[in-house]
């Protein structure tokens, strides 16, 4: 099964990622408008001597939220500490997390959209008191107690900004969403990736993975990974444009960066429902694919391009796929500019 277009990160990935991960504002590349609007809070509150009010950062995986998070906590000469909605099992894990926790610290939750009603709840006063509160005792003789914290800042990270609950989501003062990168900043990206990995790189070269690589910077640079393995193998060569092409072809990442489950879920769409309207869970019983892989991976950057479109009944598949697969669009197939709403 070929991931290479899958925005999840392997282990491979993470290795790699820690060496390729830009440090600083100023080495982070796009998202100009939440990265201005950042700048701006960090100076504020940099100024104030305050940590940053709670952050919340949405966007689909691999497009830098964690990046954007450590960017943050080195402006403020801070340790990051990391976990996941999925790893807080008990309010205790996150009570052992932020009693560690030092004045100012950034404490980063991935997924933040993940966690259990009892560790949400537990983490409120956290955000908002900075305090946590433990029941003594159970039954009629319990009373609570209260502990403090140091002020901190939560920066919570969310491919499903819609699951967040309306308690939690006020509690983030700063609520920004990262979007899809043009396929010159993913040039960009991958040019100083291939400098840092010590990879000859032509500047097509660098351009034609950017721009099959879904928008998402993880991909770019796994997709550098990959096309060097060929590039090393077939050509022993810089990666220009051609040896890019044959390299993503062979890899079957298509010219629109789509891959075999991106193609697959249209098909099925089309095959199974008359290209639909279809909902989640009809789709992912018509492709087998999860549907948290559908809704996460690869629903947004389908509807972002206007492969597949949302309606309040179902998505329908667009003539633009139609076109794309080579197959003939029904009588009144739509087409769009594509509209990016995660909200659902
Ligand atoms: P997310 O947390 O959204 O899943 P990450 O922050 O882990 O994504 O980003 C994945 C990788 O992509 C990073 O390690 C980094 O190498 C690269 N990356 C992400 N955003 C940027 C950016 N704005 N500029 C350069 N590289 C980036």
């Amino acid at each position: 099964m070929n991931d290479a277009l899958s925005a999840r990160a392997s282990a491979d990935d993470l290795v790699l990622e820690k060496a390729l991960r830009p440090k600083t504002f100023d080495e982070y590349v796009g998202q100009t408008r939440v990265v201005d609007q950042l700048k701006l809070y960090v100076d504020a509150a940099k100024g104030r001597s305050q940590p940053l009010d709670h952050l919340l950062i949405s966007g689909p995986p691999g497009l830098g939220k964690t990046t954007l998070a450590q960017v943050i906590a080195g402006a403020f000469e801070v340790n990051i500490k990391i976990t996941s909605g999925t790893l807080l099992e008990r309010k205790g894990d996150l009570a052992g997390l932020l009693t560690n926790l030092k004045r100012g610290d950034i404490f980063f939750i991935d997924e933040v959209h993940r966690m259990n009603r009892p560790v949400e709840e537990f983490l409120y006063p956290a955000m908002e008191d900075f305090v946590m509160d433990f029941l003594q005792e159970e039954g009629p003789g319990a009373r609570s107690v209260r502990l403090p914290l140091p002020p901190m800042t939560v920066i919570g990270a969310t491919t499903r900004p819609g699951m967040l609950s309306a308690p939690l989501r006020d509690r983030f003062g700063i609520d920004v969403h990262l979007t899809f990168y043009t396929p010159d900043e993913l040039a960009e990206i991958v040019t100083r990736s291939a400098e840092r990995l010590g990879i000859p790189t032509e500047a097509a070269g660098a351009l034609e993975v950017a721009k099959r690589s879904r928008g998402t910077p993880r991909i770019a640079n796994r997709l550098l990974r990959r096309v060097r393995d060929f590039a090393e193998v077939r050509h022993q060569g810089a990666i220009s444009q051609g040896v890019a092409d044959e390299a993503l072809d062979w890899l079957d990442v298509d010219r629109a960066g789509l891959d075999w489950r991106d193609r697959h879920l249209m098909q099925e769409i089309i095959e199974k429902y008359d290209g639909g309207p279809a909902g989640l869970t009809a789709m992912a019983a018509a492709s087998s694919l999860e549907q948290d892989t559908i809704t996460d991976v690869i629903e947004p950057f389908l509807v972002q391009e206007g492969y597949l479109l949302r309606t309040p009944r179902g998505r329908v598949v667009s003539k633009k796929a139609y076109d794309h697969l080579e197959l003939k669009a029904p009588e009144g197939a739509q087409s769009n500019q594509g509209n990016l709403d995660l909200s659902e």
